[in-house]
């Protein structure tokens, strides 16, 4: 049963000084999804299921940018304003979403002169994400020293999610008059009419193909009404050790 914590404060330089106690009723694990397992697994706790770290669900991202002729200047409105569920039964979500230019100039696929000459094109650029609900699984394990290690790999059946994404928000952007547009597949960098989505389909893309990113880490201290199988109940309490409450993704 959980009845308080004990920690050690650091000092500026991470040297570990005062030792500290502090007696709770309950005690709220809420470090997100990456760090709950990891404190779970660093101090040896709540794992009899041996789920804990495991079950990652990261909601895996990726960016497809439209190069138009006329201005769009995606930075004014309202961020992320425009979205569309349609194809959220397969799996597919679609996001508008714009970066500011120093973040965007390193997100686009090209270096140098390229580069330059892409991003004298910024005002006229949209962008839209694709984000995918992930079946593949990933683990946080415990890495070296204080850190945690998150193993992710993702399988084939979401890798062909995103190129119906990025099908799919291409052709928007081509039926609404887009000169070229930036992929997030490695070799297929730019396309520049509907011709080109038949050579991205052709080209039977792989995980590693795709530039990917994901914000949203979840699933790894699973919630169930087995202590066999998951690591909280559906009050969020560990079955393990009452009293202690994982809160968070
Ligand atoms: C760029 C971005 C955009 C997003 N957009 C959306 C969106 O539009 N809609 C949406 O629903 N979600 C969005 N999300 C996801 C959403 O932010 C997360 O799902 C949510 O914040 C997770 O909450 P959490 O409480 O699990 O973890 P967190 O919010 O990550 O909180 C965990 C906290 O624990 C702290 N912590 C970790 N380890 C320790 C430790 N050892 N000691 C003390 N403190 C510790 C961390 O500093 C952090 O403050 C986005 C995320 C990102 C990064």
């Amino acid at each position: 049963m959980a009845t308080g914590i004990e920690g050690i404060f650091l000092d500026e330089r991470r040297r570990q000084r005062t030792k500290f106690t502090i007696d709770a009723p309950v005690v709220v694990l809420s470090c997100g999804a990456i760090y709950s397992p990891h404190m779970l697994l660093k101090n040896g706790i709540a794992n009899r299921s041996g789920q804990v770290g495991r079950n990652l669900h990261i909601h895996p991202a990726s960016k497809v940018i439209g190069i138009f002729d006329q201005e769009i200047n995606a930075w004014s409105g309202t961020p992320q304003g425009a979205y569309s569920d349609d194809f959220a039964a397969e799996g597919i979500m679609l996001e508008g979403f714009f970066l500011p230019p120093a973040i965007l100039s390193f997100a686009l696929p090209a270096l140098s002169r390229k580069l330059k000459d892409y991003m004298a094109d910024y005002s006229k650029m949209a962008g839209f994400g694709v984000m995918v609900t992930d079946s593949s699984r990933g683990r946080v394990i415990r890495g070296l020293g204080h850190f945690p290690l998150v193993l992710y790999n993702l399988n084939q059946t979401d890798t062909d999610k995103f190129v119906k994404g990025i099908d799919i928000v291409s052709r928007i952007y081509f039926a609404a008059g887009a000169r070229k547009i930036l992929s997030p597949v490695h070799g297929m960098d730019e396309l520049t009419s509907v011709d080109d989505l038949e050579k991205l389909h052709r080209a039977k893309v792989r995980a590693s193909d795709l530039e990917l990113s994901a914000f949203h880490p979840m699933g790894t201290c699973r919630m169930g009404d087995s202590s066999k199988n998951s690591v909280v109940n559906s009050h969020l309490e560990s079955h393990d050790v009452k009293g202690l409450f994982v809160a968070d993704a």
